[in-house]
């Protein structure tokens, strides 16, 4: 609380980030109680093959369904988790929400069901000795075949938050498959791919949509075809909100997209009915 009555700027300054504090505070300790409360939300973004835009997978994206500030995105208490460490208690609500309803979905939908499922990873339950335990937990309880399940990990979770490699092996090890997040955004080196056992790299929308980098945006994006096919790594664009955006992707030789065109995150019904009646086709 403010402990100054005092009328300068700096006075005013400190209760103001008195209050802030208070703020966070308020929220985390919500937040430990949202997943008993029910207020953890899953939805699913779709990863379509091109150029006939048919589901190849989704994509699990955490919402907060806030008693008060209505439905919550990841950026507004994500940071927070990974700064106070409960992420790890979010992170393995998601895992086992994602791994629940794609069994369900086998079970209801069998062939048509989305091949695979993607969970993002943060750097806190990578460096947790437990997760690779965990997600091995998760897998045999529910039966899910593992290379059904990928996990997303960002390049800068895996550069600069000292994510061991050796973990990396350890969840390919378990069969999972694995995915380098938001590619291109960091401080990337294309050496840090022949280290990583990854799968799927999966390139960052401010690159599909050239906000980055601009021409030189557009140049790599096309570029990075041709070096992950020769390293036998799947690429996904990220972002995708264009016609046009997708057929130059699809020309260019990438196979998956993900992206506002193809579909937002949605509830696990919707994407069942997306799945059901309809693909974007962009050639
Ligand atoms: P991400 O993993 O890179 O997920 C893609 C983000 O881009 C999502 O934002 C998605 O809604 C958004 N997006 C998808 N298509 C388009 C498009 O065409 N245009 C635009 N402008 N945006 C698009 P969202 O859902 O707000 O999530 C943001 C980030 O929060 C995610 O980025 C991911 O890093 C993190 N996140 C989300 N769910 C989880 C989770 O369960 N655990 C962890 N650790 N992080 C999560
Ligand atoms: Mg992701
Ligand atoms: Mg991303
Ligand atoms: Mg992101």
């Amino acid at each position: 609380a403010a402990k100054h009555a005092g009328g300068d700027a700096w006075h005013w300054f400190d209760a103001a980030m008195d209050r802030a504090a208070d703020d966070e505070a308020r929220l985390a300790a919500e937040l430990r109680r949202a997943p008993a409360e029910g207020q953890l939300v899953a939805l699913y973004q779709p990863i379509v093959s091109l150029p006939d835009g048919a589901p190849a997978g989704a994509e699990v994206l955490l919402r907060w369904q806030h008693p008060e500030r209505g439905l919550l995105t990841p950026d507004t208490f994500i940071p927070l988790a990974e700064n106070n460490g409960f992420i790890v208690e979010l992170g393995d609500w998601v895992l086992r929400e994602a791994v629940r309803q794609s069994v369900e979905w086998r079970d209801r939908l069998g062939g048509r069901a989305p091949e695979r499922i993607s969970v993002n990873v943060s750097a806190r339950q990578l460096t947790d000795p437990h997760f690779v335990d965990r997600v091995a937990g998760v897998l045999l309880e529910s039966g899910l075949a593992p290379h059904r399940l990928m996990l997303e990990v960002t390049e800068t979770a895996v550069l600069s938050a000292g994510v061991a490699v050796a973990q990396l092996h350890r969840l390919k090890a378990l069969g999972v498959r694995l995915a380098l997040d938001d590619f291109a955004t960091g401080h990337s080196s294309l050496s840090l791919l022949l280290d990583c056992p990854v799968d799927v790299l999966k390139v960052d929308k401010s690159f599909v949509s050239g906000t980055t980098a601009g021409r030189a945006g557009a140049i790599i994006v096309r570029n990075l075809i041709g070096f992950t096919t020769d390293f036998g790594i799947e690429a996904v664009a990220e972002g995708v909100e264009t016609t046009d955006q997708a057929a130059r992707l699809h020309e260019a030789g990438y196979r998956f997209a993900q992206g506002y065109l193809f579909g937002r995150p949605m509830s696990a019904s919707a994407l069942e009915e997306l799945i059901t009646v309809r693909a974007i086709a962009v050639a």
